[in-house]
């Protein structure tokens, strides 16, 4: 049962071939079995996954079903759950239990679908592997033994359905953290455009570039989940004016004599990339240009300066944001001998050393010697990006570049915080600018570990995101069934 999509596994639910609670057991046995090994969910909640099967099967036989009715998801532990721990993976709030959902959970329960549990990720989602984790990082089923990474910062939640240990997630994407780890675990990651899905109730990292959105196993589950997830909320002050609303199967926008212009970013051209990502990247393009896609090349000048405009907007927001963790109000608290010294004693134990580093270098560049310098600098590149986008977006309707350079590394790998923070390569200028990619399953590379591709469109164009990210998806065929990753 496990190997079902959610489009296929709605059906089922709908035509009462299986029940919500059947399917929901078939999880729960599963996470019984592998969850320890695969250290996907920091905290699980099967009672709680039973009493909404339970209600979901109801609601079926009363005929009235919601519209992802009975579906077990996995929530990434960065969004908070009312009554239910969650701990952005940290030690300061190892033991938080919040008074209220955020408005993406609660959107999840008001569709009918059934929690799982509260998936792993990087401490409050700063990191590319999951290994700043305070419960240790999540491990990628595929080649189980190799134990490689499952991606980061939503490492929990892409490893827990590549696995069958849940058939959707949810993760948030600051700079590449459901992208990268939808490409290196062979599945689906959507980072809508900003402001489509309310921030309220996340835990918040990089206000500005925080996005959440869906990881899933098909495209159409994907745009399934990000329909229930996206909409205005009047408590995200970001919030657009905008919802999602997917028919799926999503409809084709290629073939049939349909045209699209295709981008490739030029200056993408000259960063190194593994062969078979190559390989992959240049076949699936050749596969669009078969279905009648002009391809044309289109310049982001200041896209290779991402990187470091991210590394200086997102630390320095993270160590405003993070502020608030002072031991007084909720939290960990370690007493010292005055105010001061608590604070101190509180935040030294608390926190992990990438969340210490990234509000060191956060405070140094908000630092009245480095604003100009630095912040503003940085804040003046993200506008260049952002308006490069919107030019080349005159030359074609989406854009295509690699989601990362290559497959899962292992998780022992050695390097250090300038090699990691230089894998988001491919992914923190689509933040920076709040336009809508899609990472998609583009293939197999030799050593038998998947690879992803992304598809860019202009704010608020994530349908079409995800409709050319579906041809990709066809052309690629990747065999992503959790029992054939596992082989069991
Ligand atoms: N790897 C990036 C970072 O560490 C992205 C994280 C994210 O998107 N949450 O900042």
């Amino acid at each position: 049962m496990i190997d079902l999509t959610i489009t296929e596994a709605l059906e089922k639910l709908k035509s009462r071939e299986i029940s919500a609670t059947e399917l929901t057991h078939a999880y729960l046995e599963r996470i019984e079995k592998y969850g320890a090994d695969l250290n996907c969910y920091i905290t699980t909640t099967p009672e709680r996954a039973l009493a909404d099967a339970a209600a979901s099967d109801a609601r079926y036989a009363a005929g009235n079903p919601l519209p992802l009715d009975g579906i077990p998801i996995a929530m990434k532990d960065l969004f908070a759950t009312h009554g239910i721990r969650t701990t952005a993976a940290s030690r300061m709030l190892e033991n938080f239990v919040p008074q209220y959902e955020s408005t993406v959970s609660q959107k999840f329960i008001d569709a009918g679908t059934v929690l799982l549990g509260k998936a792993n990720l990087d401490e409050f989602a700063m990191g590319t592997f999951s290994k700043t984790s305070f419960f240790g990082a999540p491990i990628n089923p595929w080649q189980m033994e190799r134990k490689l990474t499952a991606g980061g910062s939503s490492g929990g939640t892409t490893s827990a359905v590549a696995s069958g240990l849940a058939i959707g997630g949810t993760g948030t994407d600051t700079g590449g953290s459901i992208r990268f780890p939808a490409s290196i675990t062979g599945l689906v990651g959507m980072k809508p455009t900003y402001g489509l899905c309310s921030r309220w109730g996340c835990v918040a990292f990089a206000s500005s570039l925080d996005t959440p959105g869906p990881i899933a196993r098909t495209v159409d589950d994907a745009a399934l989940l990000l329909s229930a997830m996206a909409g205005h909320d009047p408590k995200d002050s970001t919030s657009a004016d905008a919802g999602f609303h997917a028919h799926t199967p999503l409809s084709p926008i290629l073939g049939d004599g349909k045209k699209l212009r295709i981008g490739i970013i030029k200056e993408f051209a000259d960063v190194e990339i593994s062969p078979d990502m190559k390989r992959i990247f240049d076949a699936r393009v050749a596969d669009l240009k078969s279905l009648g896609a002009d391809v044309v090349e289109v310049s982001i000048p200041n896209i290779l300066d991402a990187l470091a405009a991210y590394y200086i907007i997102a630390p320095a927001e993270a160590s405003s944001n993070l502020a608030r963790y002072d031991g007084m109000r909720y939290g960990l608290r370690v007493d010292g001998t005055d105010l001061i010294d608590t604070y101190k004693k509180t935040r030294a134990a608390g926190f992990g050393t990438e969340v210490q580093r990234r509000m060191i270098i956060g405070t140094a560049v908000l630092s009245s010697e480095s604003y100009e310098v630095y912040f503003m600098q940085a804040a003046r590149v993200r506008r260049m990006i952002a308006d490069s986008f919107n030019a080349a977006f005159e030359q074609c309707d989406l854009i295509l570049c690699p989601a990362g350079a290559g497959t899962a590394m292992p998780l022992d790998s050695d390097l250090t915080p300038l090699e990691y923070y230089a894998l988001d390569l491919f992914t923190v200028a689509m933040n920076l600018a709040g336009v809508p990619a899609c990472s998609v399953p583009a293939g197999i590379a030799e050593n038998g570990l998947p690879l992803g591709m992304q598809v860019v469109g202009r704010r608020f164009d994530d349908m079409r995101v995800m409709q050319l990210a579906k041809h990709i998806e066809q052309f690629a065929g990747v065999d992503n069934r959790p029992t054939k990753i596992m082989g069991k």
